[in-house]
Order: structure tokens, then C-alpha cells, then sequence
């Protein structure tokens, strides 16, 4: 038997979720965002299997844009990073990508390019997050440095939310307010909203919308949303018992002995470790889950093993199948108790765990 672990993407899934995005804002397009290798997901697959209906993609960089332009992907590719140097701009028109413009060097480098094809922007607006964009103040003038190139086509006016997750919270609106204040002059096309932001904030919606995480099947919302019920995890991480043993209450288990049983134990080995991205910091009592059935992490996490509390679970035997996240178990939740979040799971995923593939590409 060849090593149990392996990830299975449902794509019908991905799709689902797309369509979901698009019904949620009727009159905007959608770029589906597949940064970072579509957040583990495998950026060619997910962008394949969206092809032949999304309006756009979105990804950090050139790099991972060429990637999808040599599988055959034709829809516009927004870089969301925008250009790290003029170097990249010959590589932009190549292949015909939008780059996001967040600064002056890099609004500067485009004001300088004479490219074959006129290029498409979108510039960033900083409406409060104060990670990226131009300040309210020169929003209004870098547009119209833009606007006035010749080799510049259309122009996205775009900003990002940074608290969209906690829809009761005031921050998006006064991000919002703030945008749509500095923007009221400007003619131009639209994009404020992330996933959390399409599911909780309508106002948001404008021309364009980002969806990233809700396309993977994950919650994008801080606290149960009713509209993120229909989500369905499109990644299971899954693996297998190697070994069952019999612990008796007292002994501790694994490095570090940070787990003592607290009775007599049944202890099942699972082959996945922090080598593959399960997260290293998983407490004692992080939710895993034996032939469908919820349990416990219990002890440290080890580069290529975990350790498992086989007690409810009656007859669990090498072989057994254990879910490391997906239905059963919420990505989120063992996210929660290993101090991150589900995008930082997919994302650690490691090159070594085999990638399947289900559903209609
Ligand atoms: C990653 C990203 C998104 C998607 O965010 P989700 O929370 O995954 O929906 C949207 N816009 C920008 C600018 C991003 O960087």
C-alpha cells in the first residue's frame, strides 16, 4: 500500500460556488481569484474547470499568471500585486495581462512603457486598510495621470476591505463611504468585494466582485452565515490508521509527552504530519475524524504523523480512513485550534501530498 495521505478536489464544487458568486451579484462580473496556486487548491485545474464561464482570474503575480496562460487560459488575469519592476512589462503585454496599480514608481513605469497592446488597470485605492493603494487624496490624480496614456485601456477603480468578515462592523462602511466619496467623479468601472464582502455587504457589489475563498467551499464570514450555509469544503484532506495501540492512563504520548492519558487509551497513528501542512500547532483536542466519526487529536504533531484519540470509536483498525479536513471536519475548526485560518491550511499544503482530482474538468 502506497502512503494513504492524498487531497481530493471536488471541481463540481468550485463550480457550484462560482455560479453561487455570480447569482449573489447579478449585474457585476466576477474574477475568480486562484492566487497562490488557487489557495492549494492547483491553480490549472480550478481554472480550467471555471474556463469556460468565468469572466476573469486573479493571481499575486506574473509568474503565476503565465502559468495559467500556458494551460490555455484566455480570460483577462488580474495581478494583484501589480508590477514589481518595468522589467515585467514586456512579459504584461505578452500575454496580455492587468496588472493592479497600487504606487507611483509602478503608475511612473506605465506612463513610460510603449507596449505593443494597449494595457488594461486597475488602480488601487487605500479606503482604510493601509496596506495598498494610493491615499484618498491622490486617488483622483493618479486616475487622471492614467487616464491620459495612450497605451493605457480600460481602468478598474478598485479598493480592498479589511474587516468585511464581521458584517456588523462599522469599518467596511466607513471603507466604503470613503470610496465612494473619492470615486464620485470619476467614470469608470468598479471592485470592492472579497467573498466575505459578496456574501454580507450588497452595496459592495459594484461592476466587479473577487470571490477567493467561498469558491473553495470555505466560510469567508467570522461568525455562521446564512448565506455561507450552501458552501461545501471542495478540498478533503484525508489519510489513514498505520497503527492502533493500547495506552494506560499516565502515559503520555508522542514528543514532549504533551498529552497524558487520562485513562486507558486505544491510540491510532495517522499518516499526515507538518511535512504535509497539518499545522504543527494543533492543541490536544483538535477535531479529526476516524471512519465519519469526529474525535481528538491527542499529542504533538510529528513531521509525517499524528496521533489520534480512538476511544468512541468502536473497532477502529489499521486502514481505517481518517479526515483531516473536508465534510467532516470544518478546515476552519482545526484551523481555530491551531491558531490560523483554513487559507493558511490549503495554502501550507506541501508538493508531496498526491492531488486527485473529482468532478467534471
Ligand atoms: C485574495 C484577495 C481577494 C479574495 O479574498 P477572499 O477573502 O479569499 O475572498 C480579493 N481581493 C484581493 C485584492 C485579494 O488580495
Amino acid at each position: 500500500m502506497a502512503r494513504p495521505l492524498r487531497a481530493r478536489i471536488d471541481l463540481d464544487a468550485v463550480r457550484e460556488h462560482y455560479r453561487f458568486a455570480k447569482r449573489l451579484a447579478p449585474r457585476a462580473r466576477a474574477l475568480a481569484v486562484v492566487k497562490a496556486n488557487a489557495y492549494g487548491h492547483g491553480a490549472i485545474a480550478i481554472a480550467r474547470a471555471l474556463a469556460r464561464e468565468a469572466d476573469g482570474f486573479a493571481v499575486a503575480c506574473v509568474e503565476e499568471a503565465l502559468e495559467l496562460r500556458e494551460s490555455g487560459i484566455s480570460a483577462p488575469i488580474l495581478l494583484l500585486d501589480g508590477i514589481f519592476s518595468p522589467a515585467e512589462l514586456p512579459l504584461i503585454d505578452d500575454a496580455r495581462l492587468t496588472p493592479v496599480v497600487h504606487s507611483w514608481p509602478q503608475l511612473e513605469w506605465l506612463r513610460q512603457a510603449r507596449p505593443r497592446h494597449r494595457i488594461d488597470c486597475w488602480l488601487k485605492m487605500d479606503s482604510g486598510m493601509h496596506r495598498m493603494g494610493f491615499a484618498p487624496t491622490d486617488f483622483a490624480p493618479a486616475y487622471a495621470a492614467l487616464a491620459e496614456c495612450r497605451q493605457i485601456g480600460t481602468i478598474v477603480l478598485m479598493s480592498h476591505f479589511a474587516r468585511a468578515d464581521e458584517p456588523e462592523h462599522p469599518f467596511t462602511a466607513r471603507q466604503l463611504h470613503c470610496f465612494e466619496q473619492v470615486c464620485q467623479h470619476l467614470s469608470a468601472p468598479r471592485s470592492l468585494a472579497n467573498s466575505a464582502a459578496l456574501l454580507s455587504c450588497a452595496r459592495s457589489h459594484a461592476d466587479w466582485t473577487r470571490p477567493g475563498i467561498m469558491l473553495y467551499g470555505v466560510s469567508p464570514m467570522l461568525h455562521p452565515h446564512p448565506l455561507a450555509a450552501s458552501l461545501r469544503p471542495a478540498m478533503t484532506l484525508e489519510t489513514a490508521l498505520i497503527s492502533v495501540r493500547e495506552v494506560d492512563a499516565g502515559e503520555p504520548i508522542g514528543y514532549g509527552g504533551r498529552f497524558v492519558c487520562e485513562r486507558p487509551t486505544r491510540v491510532g497513528v495517522a499518516a499526515v504530519g507538518y511535512a504535509d501542512g497539518y499545522p504543527r500547532h494543533a492543541i490536544d483536542g483538535a477535531p479529526v475524524a476516524v471512519k465519519g466519526q469526529l474525535t481528538r487529536l491527542i499529542g504533538r504533531v510529528s513531521m509525517d504523523l499524528i496521533t489520534i484519540d480512538l476511544n468512541g470509536i468502536a473497532n477502529a483498525a489499521i486502514g481505517d480512513p481518517v479526515e483531516l479536513w473536508g465534510r467532516q471536519v470544518s478546515a476552519t475548526a482545526l484551523a481555530q485550534a491551531s491558531g490560523t485560518i483554513a487559507y493558511q491550511l490549503f495554502t501550507n499544503l506541501n508538493r508531496r501530498v498526491p492531488v486527485v482530482y473529482e468532478g467534471i474538468a
